[in-house]
């Protein structure tokens, strides 16, 4: 199977669906590839944030605002733990679900990962990944799709009104990147006992929000883009006037979930031409820590993140997206295999299960649900 996969060329044999469904396999079929499926992310977090409370006076009373400066003498962490989970959709599918005159439903087959980066003395090397393979239906009887290059695990979800099913999809796959990336992340830490890192003396840097990820312990969510404007006018100027290195003060930022968040200013090139909201990041922390520890917290990130800002020659969200996420975020694309090698197998898979010739007049739908053939086995005994 390698040597296909590594030849390009899809080669028999391939396995069927499992068949949860009383051995008959799942019908669906594989939509054209349209790139922008699953990519709405952005949207939804978008949606989820336009509606912010937030209080300023969490670590200086709003009249009292005012650039903070990093503190050289503080100790830094003795590892740096990078978190950050990619996704990718590979096909969008139809699935019929059996029901007579029933309507298919939508799935996303979707491929994703998640890893940690240790930067501890002078290395960065990685510690922790998963890669998973998923399918993502409001199809209330799908099973896992089986191809030959990987298998799509079923993962349910319940249709509402409430929101466009893409979006539910959307959010399931989601979800379930969240749910690896703690998995990985709390791996990693007790990965990292064994060189040598004491205990308590690491520092998790997830990339994104810290959204469903505010329980672990030490953990930082690290925001690269600002769509969403937080923090009244006369308040917002502070951010631009940062010097790299200063931070703003700590505030609490509340949308569909509560954290403390700052934002930061990055060291970069200084040039005449630089934007005002160059090299800014927004940090974020759990919303249930004790305001001590989080403006700990906030002083560490200005000293601790400042070194892995990228040159700006070598990418092109420098110096925000810090480097070794940016090579994490490199391996684990590529740990998620071809994506057109993956949708081939789809279809592959999906021709299998719906041409007459896998699906022989025995092992046909009527055959095996009609009451005659399970009536007399029913009524034999009597
Ligand atoms: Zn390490």
């Amino acid at each position: 199977m390698t040597a296909a996969v590594r030849n390009g060329q899809p080669a028999p044999p391939f396995a069927p669906s499992a068949g949860g469904n009383g051995g008959r396999p799942m019908r669906f079929s594989v939509d054209a590839w349209d790139p922008s499926y699953g990519t709405n992310t952005e949207i939804e977090d978008f949606l989820a944030e336009s509606t912010a409370r937030v209080d300023v006076n969490v670590e200086l009373p709003a009249g009292q605002w005012r650039a903070i400066d990093p503190d050289p003498g503080r100790p830094v962490p003795a590892a740096l733990l990078f978190v950050d989970g990619v996704r990718r959709v590979e096909a969008r599918v139809w699935i019929e679900d059996g029901a007579p005159g029933g309507e298919a439903s939508m799935g996303l087959c979707a491929s994703y990962a998640a890893g940690v980066v240790c930067c501890c003395g002078q290395q960065a090397h990685l510690v922790r990944f998963e890669t998973r393979r998923g399918l993502f239906t409001v199809a209330p009887r799908a099973d896992a799709i089986v191809t030959w290059a990987g298998e799509y695990t079923a993962h349910r979800t319940a249709a509402t009104k409430q929101k466009p099913v893409p979006v539910i999809l959307s959010e399931s796959l989601q979800g379930r990147l969240r749910d690896v990336e703690v998995v990985t992340a709390v791996e990693a830490r007790a990965a990292i006992a064994g060189h040598g890192v004491p205990e308590g003396r690491d520092l998790l840097v997830i990339d994104g929000p810290l959204r469903g990820r505010q329980h672990l312990p030490r953990a930082l969510g690290y925001i690269k883009s600002h769509r969403t404007t937080y923090l009244p006018p006369d308040l917002n100027g502070l951010v631009a006037a940062l010097s790299p290195g200063q931070r703003t003060p700590v505030f609490l930022a509340g949308t569909n979930w509560d954290r403390h968040t700052w934002y930061l200013r990055l060291p970069m090139a200084a040039g005449p031409a630089v934007a005002p909201w160059a090299g800014i990041v927004r940090i974020e922390c759990s919303a249930d820590l004790p305001s001590g520890e989080v403006i700990g917290l906030a002083g560490l990130s200005q000293v601790c993140l400042g070194r892995f800002a990228s040159a700006e020659y070598k990418d092109a969200r420098a110096p925000q997206n810090l480097y070794p996420i940016a090579g994490l975020e490199r391996e684990l694309r590529r740990r998620l295999g071809d994506p057109r090698l993956l949708q081939r197998a789809l279809r592959l898979t999906a021709q299998a299960v719906t041409a007459p010739a896998v699906t022989a007049p025995a092992v046909t739908a009527p055959a095996v649900t009609a009451p005659a053939v399970t009536a007399p086995a029913v009524t034999a005994p009597r």
